[in-house]
């Protein structure tokens, strides 16, 4: 056995030796899998191999829509088969949310160039005989759906990989990994130890205790999971006998996918009693067996499937599989440089390893060759979770996901497992006030404050929600008066050192301020993608605070580590830095009265250590409100007095507490973007118009200068602007196509509505020729075709006036 490699995969099931595959694929062969058993020894020898793109997320969509295009390339490649049936496949809709959301889905396929239909009942009957439509609305069709070898994929992609240079070691167990000083690893085998520069855990079933021989906690939970297999379906050997398949069909109602077998049907269930399995450690005995039948859960899932699929209750069954596979808490996987661990990679938790393996595979191969990906992976990045996950909210999340897995997704859905975790000091004041809350990364989050006999409940919906109303009071109390709300949803990070001016200008494309000063200014990678957004004030000459997205603080911090320079200290401060905003035309008038400060002659974009009642804050005249508003910084232990005197100096001003839902429709309108919806790696800061902020002048070799000059000078394809739509009752959420002249030239990043305006906004990207006022398009909102209009004028305090003066 070779004794060193540039990298160590860990794991020979479809996600290692995908990953393994592409690492060659784009060049590097020094590359080694171990696998303790043979290939295929986890979730995957007996995964029912189905495959699809349809994905909440539009990047895991487009993956999936790569893995599935790439087996007829593998098996040109290795001359072998993957047992590939592109029978297509129908994904049911029995109720108007449900058809909603396909249509929505369809709508986002046009610009993915995804050829998916919507179908009605008669076509359903055609295109897949044994359905009983009785109750359908309607299905999307999406001829990309089938079905494949588990087996032979998997060694299709390992013998591309061998032949691409790859080793692969069978029968050899990973016992230890053990770091280098210099951050290489000793990867200690049955058969030996081997020197790898680089790991990959691809442990499926076994991620967590291959993590854990590193110190590292994976966030993921295997769960059962049983499919059926029947004996010979008359009405499927008819259509063998015609040489003809049965497309697959998934009835989100009856939480089933089927799927001709033979000359039967395979048919499996994501049902509600579901268990989860191996709750503390997968043992390493498990191997080729299954788990014992269990048809107590599945029993009511059975019945509806005999009735959406009567042929089924007349067919004997065959074989039942019953297994167990791994999940993330919200059911993508873990993908990406494991934050603080140096050289060490994750490709675990993929629980549709068929339908995602091969993306997954891309992706990581691009991130360890090239380091950065093609595309936003947010969605599955490893880093989307913080140091606060623990197996205590893991499992109850995986629970919920799988309960949840053929669950209408709607935008403004917060869902209630393992909560609350993480609250503020204020989380019972603000609780009392009617708080109707959200989670992010964690947290708890005010998202709207209800009154009186207001349901503490928002509805889940693709349209206009119940809401509207608290959000529109909010808006309303910030433009018209003051509004209060938590600094806490913010990232924070304080950079100290005699370098930290150095390391700011190689780090951050903006200028960075002088003390007393703050500035806005993208982060770019070296390609010139956004990979943030910050706010970045000068406390003194050696010390910055930056703030950014809250959840994207792990992302962050990992980006940091991996760009650290001597002399440089940066701590993420983001829950030991707390504080208000407030924000509207009273705000200075609040702010005075609680400090003996002349805060008159605080400028926009100016930073100040103030006393502001009986706490010592840091103060900043900023806000994403788009009005006069400051930020008010305090240790989380203070925050409770400086909520007494703001709240109090509020009172005779109208102050109002507001949310998140508030919050994003003050920022339409002003046109503000929103991190990962405008500004995300998908696009650069050209695109987004975040380039006025790049410091082109500045005398520093900023990270993604060349790549951002490059752009300059040739100039973009697409830019991003604001429209107002004639919208109905719903409004744009993300990745609505956009039209001009019955052809789609773009689609949304995200919209909302302007309670402040009284009209609905969305933001998208049309191409760079067609970006003037006045342009009128087509966006394309739940089917419906809504007029647009592109607009340039700021909605509210259009010279800047007032955030300014
Ligand atoms: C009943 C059932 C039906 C399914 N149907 C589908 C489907 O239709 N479509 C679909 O896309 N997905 C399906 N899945 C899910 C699919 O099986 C998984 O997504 C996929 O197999 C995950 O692959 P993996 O490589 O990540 O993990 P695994 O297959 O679990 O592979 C991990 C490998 O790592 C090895 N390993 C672990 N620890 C060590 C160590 N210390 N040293 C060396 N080697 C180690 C293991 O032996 C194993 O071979 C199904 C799963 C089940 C249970």
């Amino acid at each position: 056995m070779e004794t060193t490699t540039r990298v160590a995969v860990i794991g020979g099931g479809v996600v290692g030796c995908s990953v393994l595959y592409h690492l060659t694929k784009l060049g590097w062969s020094d590359v080694m899998l171990l696998e303790r058993s043979e290939l295929t020894s986890g979730s995957t020898w007996h995964a029912a191999g189905g495959f699809h793109t349809l994905n909440g997320d539009t990047n895991m969509a487009a993956l999936q829509g790569y893995t599935i295009r790439l087996y007829k390339e593998l098996e040109e490649i290795t001359g072998m088969s993957c047992g590939l049936h592109h029978v297509g496949g129908v994904t049911l809709a029995d109720n108007q949310d449900r058809f909603d959301m396909l249509v929505a889905e369809r709508a986002k396929h046009r610009f993915m160039g995804l050829e998916t239909e919507i179908v009605g009942p008669e076509e359903i009957r055609q295109i897949a005989p044994v359905t009983n439509t009785d109750g359908i609305i309607g299905a999307l069709y999406d001829p990309l759906d089938g079905h494949l070898d588990p087996s032979g994929t998997t060694h299709a992609y390992a013998k591309a990989a061998r032949m691409g240079g790859a080793t692969i070691e069978t029968h050899c167990m990973v016992r230890e990994t053990n770091q280098r000083a210099d951050g290489t690893w000793d990867v200690v085998t049955d058969k030996g130890t081997i020197h790898a520069e680089h790991i990959v855990n691809a442990g499926g079933l076994w991620a967590r205790e291959v993590g854990a021989m590193a110190g590292i906690y994976f966030p993921l939970h295997p769960m059962e999971h049983q499919y059926l297999v029947t004996e010979d379906v008359p009405e499927i050997v008819e259509i063998v006998d015609g040489g003809s398949e049965h497309p697959h069909v998934m009835d989100p109602a009856g939480e089933s996918y089927l799927r001709q077998e033979g000359r039967g049907l395979c048919i499996g269930f994501y049902e509600q009693p579901c268990k989860p399995w191996a709750v503390d450690g997968t043992p390493w005995s498990f191997g080729h067996e299954l788990l014992p039948d269990d048809f107590d859960k599945i029993e009511a899932s059975i019945d509806f499937a005999y009735k959406r699929f009567p042929a089924l209750e007349r067919a004997g069954i065959k074989s039942v599989i019953h297994g167990p596979f791994t999940f993330a808490p919200d059911g993508n996987p873990l993908v990406g440089p494991v934050p603080g661990v140096r050289n060490y990679w994750s490709a675990c938790g993929v629980m549709a390893g068929f339908s995602q393996g091969g993306g997954v595979g891309l992706m990581l191969a691009q991130w360890m060759i090239e380091g950065e990906t093609e595309r936003d992976t947010m969605a599955m990045d490893v880093a989307r979770f913080g140091g606060w996950v623990t197996p205590g909210y893991t499992r109850p999340k995986v629970i919920e996901n799988y309960q949840k897995r053929f669950s209408v997704a709607y935008p403004n859905e917060e869902l209630p497992a393992a909560r609350p975790l993480r609250q503020t000091p204020m989380y019972e004041t603000f609780d009392a006030m009617g708080a109707v809350w959200g989670a992010q990364f964690g947290l708890e989050v005010p998202n709207y404050f209800a009154e009186g006999d207001e349901p503490r409940y928002e509805t889940p919906s693709f349209r206009r929600s119940n809401a509207w109303e608290a959000t529109k009071r909010e808006v309303l109390a910030v433009r018209n008066a003051v509004g209060i709300n938590e600094t806490h949803n913010f990232g924070k990070y304080r950079v100290s050192g005699r370098r930290a001016r150095a390391w700011l200008d190689e780090i951050m494309a903006g200028r960075i301020p002088q003390p007393g000063r703050l500035s806005l200014t993208p982060m770019l990678s070296p390609k010139g993608r956004l990979i943030g957004d910050f706010t970045v004030s000068c406390l003194s000459p050696t010390e910055f605070q930056l703030t950014a997205s809250y959840g994207s603080q792990a992302y962050h911090s990992r980006w940091f580590e991996q760009n650290a320079m001597h002399g440089v200290r940066v701590d993420n401060v983001s829950d030991t830095l707390n504080g208000f905003q407030i924000a509207g035309p009273k705000a200075r008038e609040v702010l005075q009265a609680c400090t003996r400060e002349d805060i008159s002659t605080m400028k926009f974009m100016d930073v100040r250590r103030l006393t502001v009642g009986m706490v010592g804050c840091t103060v900043q005249r900023v806000s994403y409100t788009g009005d006069l508003g400051f930020e008010i910084f305090c240790h989380p232990m203070d925050q409770r007095s400086l909520w007494n005197a703001l709240w109090e100096a509020g009172q005779p001003h109208g102050m109002r507490p507001f949310g998140m839902r508030a919050m994003m429709s003050l920022r339409l309108d002003k046109f503000f973007g929103s991190w990962m919806a405008e500004f995300s790696p998908d696009y650069t800061a050209a695109e987004t118009g975040l380039d006025r902020f790049i410091s082109f002048k500045k005398n520093a070799d900023f990270i993604g200068r060349a790549a951002a000059e490059a752009e300059r000078d040739k100039g973009v394809s697409r830019k991003l602007c604001a429209f107002e739509v004639d919208a109905d009752d719903a409004d744009v959420n993300a990745y609505e196509p956009i039209w001009l002249n019955g052809e789609v030239v773009g689609f949304c990043t995200s919209g909302g509505y302007s309670h402040f305006a009284e009209k609905s906004i969305a933001q998208g990207f049309v191409p760079v020729e067609q970006a003037r006022e006045g342009l009128e398009v087509e966006i394309e909102i739940l089917g419906q075709m809504r007029k647009a209009r592109l607009i340039t004028e700021w909605l509210f305090d259009a010279d800047g006036a007032r955030m300014r003066g």
